[in-house]
């Protein structure tokens, strides 16, 4: 079967090839990309159970990515995940105390999103070929820490293309900034910037709209795009991880194939939880899906309202990739919850643009019920690492404590005893300062290197290499520009003059 791929916000006349929607990243209309028809999986689990990780995204990958060759989705695979990870089973699962914990922080940014970064350059390359797109492609992103890094570590010498990360100056913690100063790859460039995060997000969603900017690029046979989390190729290869998870619990012999489980997930832009529901859709014997939030609780609200109101406080948390107010890849769960209506869709979004808030039908909230909605609070954040560490000599991040918590709140709220797994998605090495404190039970005045040591000696767990690189890893980069020059900065970057 192919799968061909249409907009959530129009009818469907118009559909695109996967690399097509690859490159484009988002529809023309402002929607999102979503399969015309959804693939039709037939997993056979006991067979999924004796495969490698890289084995079982092929069989996820090859359903959504229809055109492209085995051999191509193969080269992908194996480009993306391979020794850059520190464990060989890639998303390994684990138990402690009554919950399982799938760590996705095996990667080169020791976060979760090098799963889809790390792939997404390749996908993108791929696609280029195939659409003989001859131009170079320049990824422009700007970052609050997570994403930035994740990206530039993913393209990094890829072929046939750039990437322009931009940053907050003091928006971001010693470790992602060292680490964002210290990228190697002839092909990527960081700047600081002197504004916040918002303002340096803001200017570059208007480049990549900037009509006469592309025409420039495309004289100089170059190309915008973005890796931006809609992208459907860093969200279907989000599936494999679910699907490997099932299988290997059955491996390990703790489940039965056809047995029931669940997910909890700390969600942001609700891009790992939407990959969770369509390895649901393609059979996956998930139960519920728990929705994880910090004190930016606009998804709890949601699934227990019906309405999504982003007029609220924004919080920073100690789980800053989870502190967000508009999820972007929530407008797919929509679509599907209104029965793929484009129309009713675009509504809601007009709805969201607007007045900043919109209420779904009681006919949709019956659709819900695949997931469950939680959020903790700092204190209880801090409370969940705390006893990870001192019961179980488990140490978790902050945002998988978010999950971690959020499950024991599903278990009494609801007494079901199916197996939990908590989607783990940092390392506690990337954010120290906030570990140690809840570690310790006082407020730690160490950060970055010296925090990281700090924790080592308290969890003796080994340090990545992601993180004792840096203490050698010469700076490479020491741009900085007003959110005003961003412009002037890429050009310089690009030659155009
Ligand atoms: C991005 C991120 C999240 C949130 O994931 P979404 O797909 O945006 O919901 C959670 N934890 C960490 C560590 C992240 O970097």
């Amino acid at each position: 079967m192919n799968t061909l791929y249409r907009s959530t916000r129009e009818t469907a006349s118009h559909t695109m090839t996967a690399s097509q929607a690859v490159l484009q990243g988002l529809t023309p209309d402002g929607g999102l990309f979503v399969p015309v028809e959804l693939p039709q999986a037939n997993f056979d689990f006991d067979q999924l159970a004796t495969m490698s990780y890289q084995e079982v995204a092929y069989e996820v990958l090859k359903l959504f990515f229809t055109d492209y060759t085995p051999a191509e989705l193969h080269a992908c695979i194996d480009a993306a995940y391979g020794s850059q990870f520190d464990d060989p089973q890639i998303a390994p699962v684990t138990k402690h105390g009554q919950q399982y914990y799938l760590e996705l922080f095996h990667g080169p940014t020791i976060a979760f999103k090098d799963l889809a970064l790390q792939i997404l350059p390749h996908l993108m390359t791929v696609a280029a070929k195939k659409n003989q797109l001859d131009a170079e492609i320049v990824i422009l992103a700007a970052t609050s820490g997570d994403t930035g890094k994740a990206a530039m570590a993913g393209f990094a010498d890829v072929d046939q293309t750039k990437i322009v990360v931009f940053y907050p100056k003091d928006g971001v913690s010693a470790i992602q900034k060292q680490q964002m100063v210290t990228q190697t790859g002839a092909n990527t460039h960081v700047i600081a910037i002197n504004g916040n995060f918002d303002e340096a997000q803001t200017k570059v969603k208007e480049l990549l709209n900037d009509q006469q900017l592309h025409t420039e690029l495309a004289a100089h046979q170059l190309q915008f795009s973005s890796a931006n989390s809609i992208n459907i190729g860093r969200l279907f290869p989000q599936v494999a991880y679910y699907v490997y998870t099932y299988a290997q619990l059955i491996k390990q012999g703790q489940i039965k194939n056809g047995d029931t489980i669940n997910f909890s997930v700390p969600t942001g832009n609700f891009g790992d939880i939407l990959a969770g529901y369509y390895a649901k859709q393609l059979g996956t014997p998930i139960h519920k899906l728990v929705c994880a939030s910090n004190r930016n609780n606009v998804l709890t609200d949601f699934f227990n309202t019906g309405t999504y109101d982003k007029n609220r406080d924004f919080h920073l948390t100690s789980s800053p990739s989870m502190d967000i107010l508009v999820s972007s890849n929530l407008e797919r769960l929509i679509f599907y919850l209104t029965g793929s209506d484009p129309v009713a869709t675009a509504n809601l979004m007009h709805d969201l643009q607007t007045k900043g808030s919109y209420t779904i039908s009681s006919e949709m909230r019956t659709n819900l019920q695949d997931f469950w909605a939680g959020f903790v609070t700092e204190h209880q954040d801090q409370d969940e690492i705390h006893h990870l560490n001192h019961t179980h000599h488990y140490t978790i991040d902050p945002h998988t404590a978010v999950a971690s918590e959020v499950a024991k709140q599903y278990r009494a709220a609801t007494k079901d005893t199916r197996p939990m797994v908590v989607v783990s998605t940092a390392s506690p090495y990337k954010f120290p300062q906030a570990v140690l404190s809840a570690i310790t039970g006082t407020p730690s005045t160490l950060d970055g290197l010296a925090a990281v040591d700090q924790l080592h000696e308290l969890i003796n767990v080994p340090i990545p290499a992601a993180v004792t690189s840096l203490r050698e890893a010469p700076v490479r980069h020491r741009d900085s520009a007003e959110v005003d020059q961003m412009a002037t900065a890429i050009k310089k970057i690009l030659n155009l003059n």
